[in-house]
């Protein structure tokens, strides 16, 4: 039996709440010892793919509400008041403390910080280094993680258990890949911060590595996962690969047309078309820069009205940035034109970029508390696995890359004071657990008959039983289809079987647990989109397309069961200062405390 590698602090993921997570623990004491367990390097792990920048307030005439406000309405009011609140207030000193830590922030001419327009946000209020924000963002957390001799890397260690003793999560088994052993990594807390799932569908900006893992292994030890059904579409992907065109591109002042040339988002009420040669442009809110699920939206809409463009990935329209100019391209979206040359075959200076919606971000994730505290004692979760929630029903752009450095450190901080707090724990009893771990992945997949089914057939079904029926548009007979498919999937995921029986980088070994999770998280995903007979933010039921406050004014809570589909319970949304009220954009921002009588 593996003896347990011993920590105060276990942290399952090495992006940028992972990293930001363990500096707060060593920040407050750096007499606890953290394991940072992470399946890749953690340069290496998605956060590194964002381009367009992180949210704060930093201009005169911005402020902490109004960036509330934008927060909670592009959330369509499903975002927890009091949380938005807290993730304002904290999130210009964590952009600020990153500065300190080294992060290149771009500028402008006089040495402000630079701030760009994003969807859905009423001001410039995102911060960006060029268009590879998440890459220095990465950089600099890890640079900065090196400096703490109590923080120790698993690099390359996939977490396969949560181990959990007397009631209290302590620990994890994870998979060594070099030598293929499971080993006990035990702790007093464990932070969950292993990303999003947005792998779980066919087209998506997500890195193969997005498979939902953390969210999986907390809802196996009955951790709910919170507003699954929220699951957000970015309108700008490239065709075939799914490469995120970022934002930035649009709040450069790029525009969106369909084969006719037409900029057709005006005929969706998103405010006023500018003109793109202004002068003063982009100093306010285009249509362009609408938010995500609405342009998404309109994109399916257009394809309805034959307006898209028939590529070889599928029906497309057209994002042009020719008027931008060469000079303003290299200089603030060099990366948009390296990614359409290389991924596309096009010169954007030269030609529109053919986009498509392609699954970005999941909205919801574990179920925690502002301090990133789950139900399970012991046991938080910060960044895009876990739901606190600011994003509700549908997030803003360029607020998740904050959500992981003020939620990260405040996760880090809260479990610091839980290990501080709690006592020695049984390694023996987790030790057993992680040996019963060994010998399930053994039995399942290394040491198994060989059975009928395969990964990518599987994987392959999953991907188009959740394009067809859980996409951006959903009804409740397509829902109800996804759902039988995943049961058969999960029933012949039981005859699965790999080739490769090797104990050294047995990569095959990591998809079909991959797998595994992303069957998990699909199923809460399709079930908390079925019990919502409403429409709201990023979840759309053509069979019931109006918001309903009364009925579905909460978060849904989904339960794993042993046997059929997960228990549903919902939670109410907090509301402190904004009373839900209808989305509207193009218009000035609310006042707080009014936001009822003012027709928004
Ligand atoms: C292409 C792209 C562009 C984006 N651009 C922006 C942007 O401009 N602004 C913005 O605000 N947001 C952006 N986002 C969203 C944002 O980048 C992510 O939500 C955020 O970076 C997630 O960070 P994280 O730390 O939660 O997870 P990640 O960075 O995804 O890290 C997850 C970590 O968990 C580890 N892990 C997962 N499973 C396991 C396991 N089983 N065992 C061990 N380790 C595991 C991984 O190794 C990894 O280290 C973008 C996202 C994408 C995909």
């Amino acid at each position: 039996m593996a003896h347990a590698i011993q920590h105060d602090i276990v942290i399952i993921g090495g992006g940028g709440a992972g990293l930001r997570a363990a500096i707060a623990v060593a920040q407050i004491d750096q007499g606890l010892s953290v394991a940072l367990v992470s399946k890749v390097y953690p340069m290496r792990s998605h956060t590194v793919a964002a381009e367009g920048g992180a949210a704060a307030v930093v201009r005169d005439d911005d402020s902490l509400d109004k960036h509330a406000y934008d927060t909670i309405s592009g959330s369509d009011w499903m975002a927890d008041q009091d949380a938005v609140e807290q993730f304002v207030a904290e999130a210009p000193q964590e952009l600020i403390q990153l500065e300190h830590w080294g992060c290149p922030w771009s500028r402008e001419p006089d040495g402000h910080v630079a701030v760009r327009p994003f969807g859905g946000m009423a001001i410039e209020r995102t911060w960006f280094a060029a268009d590879k924000t998440g890459f220095h963002m990465l950089h600099t957390l890890y640079q900065t993680s090196l400096k703490y001799d109590g923080i120790t890397f698993y690099d390359e260690w996939f977490a396969t258990k949560l181990l959990v003793d007397d009631g209290r999560c302590q620990g994890v088994a994870a998979i060594e890949l070099r030598s293929g052993q499971v080993r006990p990594i035990t702790a007093r807390a464990v932070i969950l911060c292993t990303g999003g799932a947005g792998r779980i569908f066919p087209f998506t900006t997500n890195g193969a590595i997005k498979t939902g893992d953390g969210m999986a292994l907390a809802y196996r030890v009955g951790v709910p996962l919170k507003d699954m059904e929220f699951v957000q579409y970015h309108p700008t992907g490239l065709p075939g690969t799914g490469i995120l065109i970022t934002e930035a591109a649009r709040s450069e002042g790029g525009i969106l047309v369909n084969r006719h040339g037409e900029r057709y988002l005006k005929n969706y009420q998103l405010g006023e078309p500018l003109d793109v040669h202004d002068p003063r442009h982009p100093q306010k809110l285009t249509m362009e820069l609408g938010p995500r699920d609405r342009l998404s939206q309109a994109f399916i809409h257009e394809m309805a009205k034959g307006n898209t463009i028939e590529s070889p990935f599928g029906h497309v329209v057209s994002l042009d940035i020719r008027h931008l100019s060469e000079r303003t391209i290299n200089q603030k979206l060099p990366f948009v034109r390296e990614l359409a040359t290389n991924y596309a075959g096009i010169d954007p200076v030269k030609e529109p970029i053919p986009v498509r919606p392609v699954v970005h971000y999941m909205m919801g994730g574990v179920h925690t508390d502002g301090h990133g505290a789950t139900p399970l004692p012991g046991l938080f979760a910060a960044g895009e696995c876990a739901c606190v929630s600011i994003n509700g029903a549908n997030r803003l752009g360029s607020n998740s890359l904050t959500e992981t450095l003020v939620y990260g450190a405040r996760a880090g901080r809260a479990a610091a004071r839980f290990a501080r707090e709690h006592g020695p724990l049984d390694a023996g009893a987790l030790e057993a657990q992680a040996a019963d771990e060994q010998r399930r992945v053994t039995r399942q997949y290394l040491a198994a008959e060989k059975g009928t089914e395969r990964i990518a057939a599987i994987r392959g079904e999953l991907w188009d039983a959740m394009e067809q029926g859980a996409g951006i548009y959903r009804t409740e007979s397509g829902l109800r289809k996804v759902s039988e498919t995943l049961d058969q999937l999960h029933e012949r995921y039981q005859r699965i079987s790999i080739d490769d029986r090797s104990n050294c980088f047995n990569t095959e070994l990591v998809a079909v647990l991959e797998l595994q999770s992303m069957l998990d998280v699909a199923g809460a995903v399709v079930h908390s989109g079925l019990q919502r007979r409403e429409s709201r933010g990023s979840h759309q039921r053509t069979d019931f397309p109006k918001r309903d406050d009364a009925r579905y004014l909460k978060h849904s809570l989904a339960y794993r069961s042993e046997a059929g589909p997960p228990r549903i319970e919902y939670l109410q949304v907090t509301v402190t200062r904004w009373p839900p009220a209808e989305r509207v954009y193009g218009a000035e921002p609310a006042e707080p405390g009014s936001a009822h009588g003012n027709g928004r």
